[in-house]
């Protein structure tokens, strides 16, 4: 771990975008299903053992339905949409903070009028996401919401 931690002045250079942030397509080995969303991380901090990363999705795209034992903190940054967090759907604007606690099935969603973006904190160690099975699936499906916000994608 590097203890000699220099200060780091990145300035915004258009909106939701920084200097020195790579522009990235969202989990680049294409082995998880999600639509038009792209990652920046805005700090990959050792001291801090965390990481901040930005995620945008264009108008009804959708991130990763995942779960993993490490949690995420939420806020959302840009426009509005629906999350799934767990048994429950929700709808979210920006500034609201959602908590993913761990092992808990989390899936994002912009609506079809305007990209959604949200920051996103997470440990720089953590483990790799689950993917539902069918079974997993069909449980959640039970569910009418969930359901409904599934079936949108
Ligand atoms: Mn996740």
């Amino acid at each position: 771990m590097d203890t000699e931690q220099q200060p780091n002045f990145r300035p915004t250079t258009a909106d939701f975008r920084w200097e020195a942030v790579a522009h990235q397509p969202y989990k680049q080995d294409g082995s998880a299903p999600f639509k038009d969303i792209s990652r920046q991380v805005l700090f990959h901090e050792d001291n801090l053992a965390c990481e901040l990363r930005y995620f945008e999705m264009d108008a009804g795209g959708y991130s990763t339905l995942e779960r993993h034992e490490h949690a995420h903190a939420v806020m959302i940054l840009r426009g509005h949409g629906d999350c799934l967090v767990g048994d429950e759907v929700r709808s979210v604007k920006q500034f609201d903070l959602v908590t993913i606690p761990s092992w808990t099935w989390h899936q994002f969603r912009a609506t079809d009028a305007e990209p959604l973006g949200f920051l996103c904190m997470v440990n720089v160690v953590r483990d790799r996401p689950q993917l539902p099975d069918e079974a997993e699936l069909a449980r959640l499906k039970s569910t009418p919401a969930i359901a409904r916000f599934l079936g949108a994608g």
